[in-house]
């Protein structure tokens, strides 16, 4: 994004819907966030010229982790992943839980515990560089599937999330975000920010861009999930949204 006091955050797409992120902490270093794969990765980083020093895994998909070993086998970096998930987490080196912090650099991670998509998934919150990596928590108009997890734990997740600061750009592990908000119109046919949203989305997926980062400002104003008043109505619009 165009602020220059904020790090480079870079997008590989890989797969169909894939976002994985190459976080440019320091000058010529890198941390992944939820490598899928591995080639596109680190392809990405030589051609940014950025030397991998960590990924950074919120939970134990296969799309998250898929490129662990061979990523780590070709830049000896350090894995940073869910200590719930620990046994999941191919090469994990630091396993790490709520309250923890992970060092890059000049900026310091706060990590949250958000289990409900997994049942120990965490984000990671970067507060000077105004970036939060959810993985598949937090969508565009949309949030994670409750593979593991309740309508209780989501809405759990979900507070933790609202409760960083607006301005915060948020780096999702999908481009979910039409298929949300063709769903959330439906729950929120009233609410103009959301209509805003619907039109300029679709029009930016029209011209192939993507949607990622968003705001959690505009979350708070536009998402079924976020807006959701308890566990009840989110674990309703999120069994709804499963069968649209
Ligand atoms: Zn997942
Ligand atoms: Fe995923």
């Amino acid at each position: 994004m165009a602020d220059p006091a904020l790090p480079d955050v870079i997008r590989v797409p890989v797969l169909a819907d894939n976002y994985v992120w190459l976080f440019a902490y320091a000058p010529a270093r890198c941390a992944v966030i939820d490598p899928a794969v591995a080639d596109p990765v680190l392809a990405a980083a030589a051609e940014a010229g950025l030397a991998i020093t960590h990924i950074l895994n919120t939970h134990w998909h296969p799309d998250h982790v898929g490129g662990n070993a061979a990523i780590k086998a070709a830049t000896g970096c350090t894995i940073v992943g869910p200590a719930r998930e620990a046994a999941k987490i191919p090469g994990l080196d630091r396993a790490v839980d709520h309250g923890d912090t992970v060092r890059l650099g000049d900026h310091e991670g706060q990590v949250l515990f958000v289990g409900a998509h997994t049942a120990g998934h965490i984000a990671y919150h970067f507060p000077s560089a105004r970036a939060l990596f959810c993985g598949d928590t937090l969508f565009a108009m949309g949030c994670g599937r409750l593979f593991e997890g309740t309508p209780e734990d989501m809405f759990a997740a979900l507070a933790k999330l609202k409760a960083l600061p607006p301005d915060t750009r948020v780096f999702c592990a999908h481009e979910y975000t039409l298929a949300n908000a063709r769903f959330a119109i439906t729950v929120e046919p009233d609410n103009a920010a959301l209509m805003a949203r619907f039109a300029a989305v679709q029009a930016a997926r029209a011209r192939n861009e993507p949607t990622v980062p968003f705001t959690l400002a505009d979350e708070l104003a536009t998402n079924p999930f976020v807006r959701a008043r308890d566990a009840a109505e989110l674990g309703e619009r999120r069994r709804a949204k499963d069968v649209f």
